[in-house]
């Protein structure tokens, strides 16, 4: 069998290399950045997910580097309480919930790729220009990514699109589909070393999008010598302007600061956190509309370039994780490859297309929203006369049903 060719090394590229190779199928990775390294903050992997990451064997290389999530807790902009809830293991799943860096979770799934498929079947700097196919398999074409001059044409039976949000195999399906569709909130992202706050294991969302909102989590489990963890934290609000997202754009403090300059908690200084940070990026909130198809003969796509989706659900890597383990199963089931791309479709498109709604209605943090609309933004005297608990239960049940991690979906027999 021909080698499948993979275009992109972030998690969905990396994670259907170890599904492939699980499923004794070979295939190879091509990567544009010269040197794969993680880039980004911190990201969440929810059970679904690392259900599927522990059946690799990673559970163990992941929890030596992540912390595992204890609990979601949110608050208003006030500080005070809206609800708790546990997460992973702590809520009674079988696997963990991990808020981990994303470089860390890619280097552990690099490490994997190396040792299981071979570092020689990854290569960086090669930069996918184009695919072409015909009866009997795929011809991708690359430039060298520092010099731009062409290499040589690569064949392969398929070819698995996981080169993200601005992804050339996408664009090459769908010419006309134009940029990702900008929410109306911009995001500024860093990481501080700071004393643990809460349990040291606590993933919060604090305040609303209108007069400003923070996520804030510890990512890694090793301290510095100080006793501090690494904190993970995102502010965002509505901004009329933008710029083009991309892993790596450094962001300004004097751009967001005013927001949470008040933020000072008996749990948490947030202004100081943030300017503890090293560096700031900043991203927009993007998506793109759901697509009819991602599978067009031997040419398929996955995670971002098949799906993206506001991050507002801690979910877009997890689905990423979850298609690699569909696409691999599909491809071994199914002698014709092209049979096989639709199977995975079939079993992916809608599901992922009422995530990608799902996030921009009504995601976990719509708890924050209903706080803000129902007390005029302002502090309450008694959180159960604002909201009832049952509400509060039903929205983050609501979304877990929707992106598949709920307790009843991980443990039926169903297929994600
Ligand atoms: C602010 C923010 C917070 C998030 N938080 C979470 C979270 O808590 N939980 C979660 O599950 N998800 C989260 N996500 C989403 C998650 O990061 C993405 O869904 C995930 O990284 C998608 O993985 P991917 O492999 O599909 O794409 P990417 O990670 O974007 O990887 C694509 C790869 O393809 C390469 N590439 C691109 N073009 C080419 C080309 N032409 N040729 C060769 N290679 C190419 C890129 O260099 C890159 O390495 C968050 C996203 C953002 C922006």
């Amino acid at each position: 069998m021909n080698d499948i060719i993979i275009i992109g090394a972030g998690v969905g590229g990396l994670t259907v290399a170890l599904t492939l190779h699980r499923a004794g199928m070979p295939c190879r990775v091509y990567e544009l950045a010269p040197e794969i390294k993680g880039l980004g903050l911190g990201i969440n992997i929810l059970p679904h997910a690392t259900k599927e990451l522990a059946a690799l064997g990673l559970e163990d290389a992941l929890a030596s580097v992540a912390v595992q999530t204890r609990e979601a807790v949110f608050f208003n902009r006030f500080g005070q309480l809206v609800y708790n809830e546990p997460l992973g293991r702590h809520a009674g799943y079988d696997w963990p919930q991990f808020s981990i860096h994303r470089g860390d979770l890619q280097a552990v799934l690099l490490e994997a790729c190396r040792q299981r498929i071979g570092a020689e079947r990854i290569f960086s700097g090669w930069r996918c220009v184009r695919a072409d196919q015909d009866g009997r398999g795929v011809t991708v074409h690359f430039n060298d990514t520092a010099a731009g001059e062409a290499l040589p044409p690569q064949r392969g039976s398929v070819v698995i699109g996981c080169d993200g949000i601005h992804s050339v195999i996408r664009k090459q399906l769908y010419p006309d589909e134009g940029d990702p569709l900008y929410s109306g909130v911009n995001m500024w992202r860093g990481a501080t070393w700071w004393p643990s706050f809460l349990t040291g294991e606590s993933f919060v969302r604090a305040g609303w999008l209108e007069s400003g909102k923070m996520i804030i989590y510890p990512i890694r489990n090793q301290r510095d010598a100080q006793g501090r963890q690494l904190i993970s934290w995102v502010g965002e609000f509505y901004t009329p302007k933008y710029k083009r997202r991309d892993w790596n754009r450094a962001g300004e403090l004097k751009d967001f600061i005013h927001v949470f300059e008040n933020w000072k908690f008996d749990w948490l200084d947030v202004p100081a956190l943030i300017r503890g940070a090293e560096t700031i990026l900043e991203y927009p909130m993007v998506d793109q509309e759901p697509l009819p198809r991602w599978s067009y003969g031997r040419i398929t796509l996955l995670g971002d370039a098949a799906h993206p989706m506001v991050p507002r659900g801690s979910n877009g890597a997890g689905q990423a994780i979850l298609d690699a383990v569909a696409l691999a199963e599909c491809l071994a089931q199914q002698a014709d490859p092209a049979d096989a791309l639709k199977r995975y479709e079939a079993r992916r498109l809608d599901a992922t297309a009422s995530i990608v709604r799902m996030n921009r209605q009504n995601p976990p943090d719509a708890i924050l929203r209903e706080v803000y609309l129902r007390t005029g933004d302002r502090p309450f005297n008694n959180i159960d006369e604002v909201i009832s608990r049952q509400e509060l239960l039903a929205l983050t049940q609501g979304y877990a049903k929707v992106a598949g991690y709920d307790k009843e979906s991980l443990t039926s027999k169903v297929k994600l």
